[in-house]
């Protein structure tokens, strides 16, 4: 038998709790709404959608989908924040394709776009992992995360009040060579192009460094590292970086998997930093997805599986539930979104 088809059954006699709703109202800080990570509501009815959220308990989404120029960006604001304003958030983004055009006026240019962005109704800005992998300048040269000629576009969001969704690098096994030992294996080997060994890529460290870089030398703008911090695999080195930069926040998306292994960790840091981790998904809009992340976050069930495959994705282990206070709970649910996304109410 091959290890592949390997697939053991747990004979853990164990509680299994069913949390078909989060016991607070949720912000979703992260997720999508477009194609190919949305499922593409944007050509779909918005009632569904709207029933769907109120089914999975989410009072509002964000969706980072907006894009960078203003075709998309109109589109799912108009599609979405136009007809359900309190239910929605459109994050719009950086078009680096045009740094090859514009040259050195390319920062300030960008910059420019924000505006324009904000005043059209986005909320705040994505960043795509490219930044610190494929983004490259004028002359071809890969940009770094704390490349100070960018400062413009940094210091714009933050007087614009546009909160910045950034991703880059992780996860660290990505970078790591695909043999044996590395714990992405079947992961890398289902997906190949999500590797990005180094060499000829930089160094994982190298990137989270600037990224700490960046977000301490732009203190007067918000920073939320996606996919907790971008570094779920290390909680002490977040942990650090939300200690010495107070305008940088977390979110849980996508890294249940991650967190769900190191729960002893996991429920002392959420206690610890309580006010600085949002609620997220990223998964679209799956009702499965919703009541795993709920089930982890709410029970003390344990060794259940983090996704919905009879392989879970991210690597053969199961997660534990860290069970949070009522008062963390409120705040990672809803709170902290509501001023870091500096909602009403
Ligand atoms: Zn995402």
């Amino acid at each position: 038998m091959l290890l592949a088809d390997f697939h053991p059954r747990s004979q853990l006699i164990t509680k299994s709790t069913r949390v078909d709703k989060p016991r607070f109202p949720v912000i979703d800080a992260h997720n999508h709404l477009g194609e190919p990570f949305g499922g593409g509501w944007n050509n779909k009815p918005l009632p569904e959608l709207l029933d769907l959220l109120d089914e999975a308990g989410v009072v509002t989404f964000v969706d980072l989908d907006g894009g960078w120029g203003e075709d998309i960006l109109n589109a799912h604001l108009d599609h979405f924040k136009v007809k359900a304003p309190e239910r929605f958030q459109v994050f719009g983004g950086v078009d680096w394709s045009q740094w090859e055009s514009k040259g050195d006026e390319f920062p300030e240019w960008a910059a420019g776009r924000l505006k324009i962005q904000k005043e059209r109704g986005a909320q705040g800005l994505k960043i795509w992992k490219r930044f610190g992998l494929h983004v490259r300048d004028h002359e071809g040269e890969l940009v770094k995360v704390d490349d100070p000629r960018l400062i413009p576009i940094w210091e714009s969001a933050g007087e614009l009040g546009l909160p910045i969704m950034i991703h880059v690098a992780d996860p660290v096994a990505f970078f790591d060579p695909i043999n044996e030992t590395n714990e992405r294996f079947e992961e890398l080997g289902a997906h190949p192009d999500w590797a990005f060994t180094s060499p000829p890529f930089p160094a994982f460290m190298n990137i989270m460094n600037d990224l700490a870089n960046l977000v301490a030398r732009h203190p007067n703008t918000t920073f939320i590292g996606a996919h907790v911090g971008c570094y779920a695999e290390n909680l002490g080195w977040v942990g650090a970086l939300l200690d010495r930069c107070p305008n940088f926040f977390v979110d849980i998306s996508a890294r249940i998997a991650e967190l769900g292994r190191q729960p002893y960790t996991v429920r002392r840091f959420f206690i610890q930093y309580a006010d600085r981790i949002l609620f997220g998904t990223d998964m679209g809009l799956d009702l499965d997805a919703y009541r795993i992340y709920y089930r982890f976050l709410e029970t003390d069930d344990e060794y259940f599986n983090y996704d919905m495959e009879l392989v879970p994705s991210q690597g053969r282990w199961q997660v534990y539930g860290v069970y949070l206070p009522d008062d963390v709970l409120m705040k990672v649910y809803s709170e902290n979104a509501r001023c870091v996304l500096e909602m009403e109410g």
